[in-house]
């Protein structure tokens, strides 16, 4: 039987960075049920990642045949790109629980282990962002993961004692980010870890062409292409166009997607043809005129810009690193001439960052 995630995790309250001419994290706010609606609910469904999906059929198959849970795993990559769809469809595939938590939502050892002990033989537990696992959390969670138990301390001072407390076999399945900021203990407790990269255009287009029927909207070929080549490599970034491009069309046409639509409809959102938003030339344009094109560290570029230096290396940087505007060097942040180009900037001596 499938069953659907019991416990939903995440109740870190949401910072608020849009005010006061500060970040605008993105035009589309990401919307859970949105996400959910669309999401993959088997392997099959799945669009690229061709070989990370080919390995865990092999997994999926030796766990079936064998009848053991599956080993740990450890799923890295930036925002949006299927992490907690992957770790929603494997416990699907075997037909047995998920539990999903997050890991600033575990400030402590007693928030994790309802989770542990809740376990079933086999089933899967869901731990996004890993990496904001507090140490004592870390440490209690070792030996769940490698010896199926936890250690509890009942008491105090000298009448403190440990027990043991056994746990049916699950699988954890964490989502990270930053698979740097993992300590190496935790990282190789994961049996298999994967990483997930952006998408090329193709595939972004069939995910766009798949989520209009199921949205029921008609969408032609071409404005598939425009939103997919908008989507900066990424699935819920085409998911977030896609729905605009519908809201738009719903609006300012007769419902279907057309190139004009998708046309206006980005011009409206500021975006441009490569997908950049204008967080991303608020950024280039700072690190330009603050900050005479580089190089400049991400804490000083987040303090100009008013944004968490965080979100910045998480989602806007990787796109730009991935378009070749920016280049990471020990001193920090350098624009490059691609990126002068592309916003029409001027640098005077900007031969000099190169040299
Ligand atoms: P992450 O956990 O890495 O932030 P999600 O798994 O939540 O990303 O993916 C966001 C949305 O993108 C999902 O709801 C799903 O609709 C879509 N998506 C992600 N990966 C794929 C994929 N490989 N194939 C089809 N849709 C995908």
């Amino acid at each position: 039987m499938v069953r659907e995630p019991v416990i939903k995790g995440g109740d870190e309250p949401e910072e608020d960075f849009s005010g006061g001419g500060g970040w605008d994290s993105s035009f589309l706010a990401d919307d859970a049920e949105y996400d959910d609606a669309l999401r993959p609910q088997r392997l099959s469904e799945v669009v690229g990642q061709r070989q990370v999906v080919e390995r865990l059929q092999v997994i999926l198959d030796a766990t079936r045949k064998r009848n053991e849970p599956l080993g740990h795993l450890l799923l890295d990559g930036p925002p949006g790109l299927g992490k907690t769809t992957l770790a929603s469809v494997l416990p699907k595939e075997l037909g047995t629980e998920l539990q999903i938590t997050s890991g600033p939502s575990l400030s402590a050892p007693k928030d994790l282990l309802p989770y542990l002990t809740n376990a079933s033989h086999g089933s899967f537990l869901f731990i996004d962002e890993i990496h904001r696992l507090p140490a004592t959390v870390e440490e209690f969670i070792y030996p769940a993961m490698e010896d199926f138990r936890v250690d509890i301390t009942l008491g105090e001072g000298i009448n403190a004692r440990t027990v043991n407390m056994k746990l049916q076999k699950f699988t954890l399945i964490g989502a990270t980010t930053r698979s740097g900021m993992l300590t190496a203990p935790l990282r190789d407790r994961f049996v298999r870890r994967e990483h997930l990269d952006f998408y090329e255009d193709h595939e972004l287009v069939e995910i766009v062409r798949r989520n209009s029927k199921k949205l029921r909207t008609e969408i032609s070929d071409v404005a598939a292409f425009e939103i997919a080549r908008r989507s900066r490599g990424t699935p819920r970034k085409a998911n977030n166009l896609l729905r605009w491009a519908r809201d738009f069309a719903t609006s300012k046409a007769d419902g279907k997607i057309t190139n004009d639509v998708v046309t206006r409809a980005f011009e409206m959102l500021e975006i441009d043809l490569l997908g950049l938003e204008r967080q991303d030339r608020r950024y280039l344009e700072t690190l330009v005129k603050t900050f005479s094109g580089g190089p400049a560290g991400v804490q000083a570029l987040g303090h100009s810009l008013n944004i968490p230096a965080d979100t910045l290396e998480d989602e806007v940087e990787p796109f730009l690193l991935r378009c070749g505007f920016i280049q990471r060097s020990p001193r920090g942040r350098i624009v490059t001439l691609a990126a002068l180009e592309h916003l029409k900037l001027t640098l005077p001596d900007a031969g000099r960052l190169f040299r």
